[in-house]
């Protein structure tokens, strides 16, 4: 027994770890094991904390003992090992293809899979479950696995995106959800608004819309104890918090058994629920220790990083309508939005898009045989003129434009029309289709 704890939190230090790795242990190794780690767990009891006082020597090639059974029970569920749990994972392939031939022994396989799992998180690779290591190993976490689809290499580059694209995606933009129940940690209408406003960051930067529906959608919203029938079961408080599925499968669950919160206590559902429907849009867990697609929970994290936003774009491409308050696009088709009456800087404001749309642009009343929004900002002064401001497209454009001078639009695209220049507060107004 090489790995020794010490110091005031190793208690539950070491429990955050094992009760994690417990139940996947559990999850996957089925029936056919009647030991493993659960004997030497003292009981959950896991509180978030400070970890800072943790002293570890490390566990490395060579060691045995029921320590190294843990780490290989973490790889494993995690898709390091053969693991017959993770096939609901359309296409999922283990990193390494055999099981470890003593879980006890610290193996060279066991010390390449780790060293894998370290890259995959963004940590030092040396092979080693070093204090650091162990530190992540015991925070909470996403059930999808890392490597989905093999051990291909993570790019740690500088100025390179770590996000992994899965190859596969939705074959349409607009995509609808239901709830199949909520959590009962917080009145639906919060859960809902929560869920509202992960999916409108996915949309905000693709061309992906998420509507609510009703009967059979696309994505599948539930909040579940243990075993919820898809071969996946979640493993109470802490540990695993939600997993989802690669597209077109849709299930997007959440583990019920944690606290689920708004406020940055518990469990922030926002938060998770971002990183989720990352998986559902076809986003595999990223290195990029700041990314959304991080796999680890380390607390709220509520916004996009750059390397989410690359990911996703790579899937679906950028929104097919921009805007520029600094002159036309490169490569796009462009319409100038202008306002003569307004001196706040709409001379140089285009609206552009990767296909051409025939918009045209009228400071002066509707056009004649055209399909017009009215464009307006109600908190410009009338000297401005932007009451008669509409953007027209053909009577037969398949776009449905909709105006919006108080944010995004519930499941529609939506593109911000801004012009910093400006004082009178267009800085939440969105033109949506
Ligand atoms: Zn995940
Ligand atoms: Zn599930």
């Amino acid at each position: 027994m090489s790995m020794r704890l010490r110091g005031r939190h190793v208690g539950w230090f070491l429990a955050a770890l094992v009760s994690g790795a417990v139940a996947m242990v559990g999850c996957a190794v089925g029936g056919e094991n009647e030991e493993g780690p659960a004997e030497v767990v003292e009981g959950p009891g896991v509180e978030e904390g400070d970890e800072a006082r943790v002293d570890v020597e490390p566990l490395h090639l060579g060691d045995r003992g029921p320590e190294v059974r843990t780490l290989y029970g973490y790889l494993k569920a995690f898709g390091y090992f053969p693991n017959a749990e993770l096939h609901e994972f359309i296409g999922w392939k283990p990193v390494f293809d055999q099981e470890l031939t003593d879980p006890e022994v610290f193996d060279e396989t066991l010390e390449r899979a780790l060293t894998l799992y370290q890259l995959a998180h963004g940590l030092p690779s040396d092979g080693t479950v070093n204090a650091e290591t162990l530190a992540l190993m015991a925070k909470p976490r996403c059930g999808f696995p890392d490597y989905y689809a093999g051990p291909h290499p993570f790019n740690v580059q500088d100025g390179v995106s770590n996000y992994v694209l899965s190859g596969l995606k939705w074959n349409k933009n607009a995509l609808t959800y239901s709830f199949a129940n909520h959590t009962t940690d917080l009145p639906a209408a919060n859960t809902e608004s929560d869920i509202r406003q992960a999916f409108n960051r996915w949309a905000a930067v693709t061309p992906l819309s998420f509507t609510k529906a009703g009967g059979t959608t696309d994505v599948r919203i539930g909040f579940y104890h243990g075993d919820h029938g898809d071969g996946h079961p979640f493993d109470g408080p802490y540990g695993v918090l939600a997993h989802a599925f690669y597209p077109s499968h849709g299930g997007t669950h959440f583990d019920e058994a944690e606290n689920w919160t708004q406020n940055g206590t518990g469990i922030d559902l926002w938060s998770v629920a971002l990183h989720e429907f990352g998986h559902t849009i076809g986003l595999n867990h990223s290195a990029d220790t700041n990314a959304v697609m991080y796999a680890a929970y380390t607390g709220p994290r509520r916004e996009l990083h750059h390397d989410d936003i690359s990911g996703a774009q790579a899937i679906y491409g950028q929104k097919t309508i921009g805007w520029s308050w600094s002159g036309p696009m490169a490569g796009r088709f462009c319409t100038l939005i202008n306002e003569p009456a307004d001196p706040h800087h709409w001379n140089d404001n285009y609206l552009c898009s990767t296909v051409n749309y025939g918009f045209q642009w009228s400071y002066a009343g509707p056009i004649a045989g055209m399909r017009c929004t009215q464009i307006h900002e109600g908190s410009e002064p009338a000297a401005h003129t932007w009451h008669d401001n509409y953007l027209c497209v053909p009577n037969n454009s398949p776009l449905n434009l909709v105006w919006s001078s108080a944010g995004p639009i519930d499941g529609r695209t939506c593109t911000q029309i801004i012009e910093p220049g400006d004082p009178h507060t267009w800085h939440d107004n969105h033109l949506c289709y």
